[in-house]
């Protein structure tokens, strides 16, 4: 059944519909080529709509109790859950991920929405102790309004759970432009919230042209925050369209991050875990691992281990069995990771791939070494966003960290070894808006998820990101004496 043609509309005030003057895009499996769907593509009428909708959609959201708000989250969540397999296999068809790795993002998705719900409940107000007899000082947390939410293509659903999650758990009404190279998963998201019972206009999904929407969105009176996951020239453009506006943002943006791995490490275990962390979603994730920094005596060891590792993914169809690597997303991706490659070949870089063929077709591109990197290499400045990792060493854990605060970026950093002492200092040097320790557990909602520096700032994890989604409003009065 979810083999079908897709055919995805816009949600307006509730409803799924057509474009107004009934424009379409197609939609393409990466790993085929295949026209398998066609999206709606919005015009200025339909923004307008959305955005009127919307504003509907908050008024009646934000009047209804934090725990009907909850209520109505979690029962989205179960949803999710129970449709989780119809949906994984849609999402692997139009984005190319293994579906295990599809079925592991619903999951944690559902979770971020449960989550947030409860976290809502939690969002109490305060009062503050007066200076002056008979005054009242109230510190009230309130939802900010409607929220424009802008979402890439690489976790086409949790990408977009997190900006709900943390919008609608403030008492936000949501207007999504998702991915359009990745949008019938999204909409089968934004289902499950329509058939929880959530006011119409509540959550509305849009797709189009980016820019168009944008800037509508951002410059529209109804809209009061703008939230967006992409790159970071992008992030950029969209924070000063906001701030022309005087909107508040949250922005995820790119990473390249580094990677220590100490002579003291458990090499097993980093080897196992960083393929892991940089073959997921092929490559396509803003906290992929990607500039490996190994202690010189440990280098060739952890190489070898490495590419054991990228030796054994089975590369193909995300649907099909057995695959652990599906394709890019598309082929402007498989183009500037060649270009990237090409250019650290040229300037003298080792290019190693595993001895395995790709499919024929489709987006493919292969796990990919660069060793012997320099800085002239435009792949040891750009986000390669891909199936690519870069092996350099290092003699002292000083000349480590100065590599890993190098770039502008300060997304995610990772860190191997086993003295605590180390753990700690390199936890508080390598700047970053996350650092883990031997393993790669970010990502959790309770924990703040985001970056620093061109990496965007504000997070989407943890009551920080629902509070984001808040104004604090102070009310102070003075109350009558009390006559008797
Ligand atoms: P891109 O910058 O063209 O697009 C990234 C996302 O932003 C897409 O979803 C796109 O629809 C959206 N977008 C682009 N222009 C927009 C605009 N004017 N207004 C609103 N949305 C807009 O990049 P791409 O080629 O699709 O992806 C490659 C780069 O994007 C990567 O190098 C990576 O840095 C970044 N990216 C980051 C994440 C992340 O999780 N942080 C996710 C996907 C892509």
């Amino acid at each position: 059944m979810s083999d079908e043609f897709l055919n995805v509309q816009l949600l307006i005030s509730g409803k799924w519909q057509d474009a107004a003057d009934g424009r379409t895009l197609p939609v393409h499996d990466p790993a085929t080529g295949e026209t398998i769907g066609k999206i709606a593509h919005a015009s200025k009428t339909d923004l307008a709509l959305a955005a009127e909708g919307a504003a509907k959609g908050f008024e009646a959201w934000r009047t209804l109790t934090a725990w009907d708000r909850f209520v109505i989250m979690r029962r989205a969540a179960n949803l999710l859950r129970e449709r989780a397999e119809s949906i994984a296999r849609i999402m692997s068809r139009e984005q190319g991920k293994p579906l295990a790795q599809a079925l592991a993002e619903i999951d944690g998705a559902a979770g971020v929405i449960e989550y947030f719900g409860e976290e809502g409940r939690r969002l109490n107000d305060v009062l503050v102790p007066p200076r002056v007899a008979n005054v009242e000082q109230r510190v009230l947390h309130r939802p900010v309004g409607v929220v424009a939410a802008f979402t890439p293509w690489n976790f086409p659903i949790n990408q977009i759970a997190r900006k709900l999650g943390a919008a609608l758990g403030a008492g936000c009404a949501v207007i999504v432009k998702a991915p359009e190279d990745t949008p019938a998963s999204p909409a089968e998201l934004l289902r499950v919230f329509l058939d929880a019972g959530i006011p119409a206009g509540a959550v509305s999904l849009v797709y189009g042209d980016p820019a168009e929407i944008s800037e509508y969105l951002i410059a529209h009176p109804v809209v009061r925050k703008i939230s967006f996951t992409g790159s970071t020239p992008v992030g950029k453009h969209l924070a000063s369209l906001a701030g022309a506006q005087m909107k508040p943002v949250t922005m995820e943006l790119g990473g390249h991050a580094p990677v220590i791995v100490c002579a003291d490490a458990d090499l097993d275990a980093a080897a196992e875990r960083l393929a892991a962390a940089k073959f997921r979603n092929a490559g396509q994730v803003c906290i992929a691992p990607t500039r490996f920094l190994l202690e010189q005596s440990i280098a060739p060891t952890f190489v070898d281990k490495f590419k054991a590792r990228m030796s054994a993914l089975k590369i193909g169809r995300g649907v099909d069995d057995g695959v652990t690597m599906g394709p890019l997303v598309n082929s402007r991706r498989v183009k500037a990771l060649q270009e990237l490659v090409e250019d650290a070949r040229a300037n003298g870089a080792t290019v190693w791939h595993p001895d395995t063929a790709l499919p024929n077709g489709g987006c493919f591109f292969p796990p990919t070494l660069i060793q012997n990197p320099d800085l002239s290499m435009r792949v040891m400045q750009e986000e390669p966003f891909g199936p690519l990792a870069i092996v350099s060493e290092f003699t002292s854990l000083t000349d480590a960290v100065k590599e890993a605060n190098r770039l502008p970026y300060g997304l995610a950093a990772y860190v191997y070894t086993r003295n605590e002492r180390t753990q700690r200092l390199l936890g508080e040097q390598v700047e970053a808006g996350m650092v883990a320790v031997n393993h790669h557990g970010i990502g959790v909602p309770e924990v703040p998820f985001g970056g620093i520096k061109d990496s965007g700032y504000g997070t989407e994890g943890g009551p920080e990101a629902l509070r984001a989604h808040t104004y604090i409003k102070l009310v102070s009065s003075e109350q009558a004496k009390a006559d008797f």
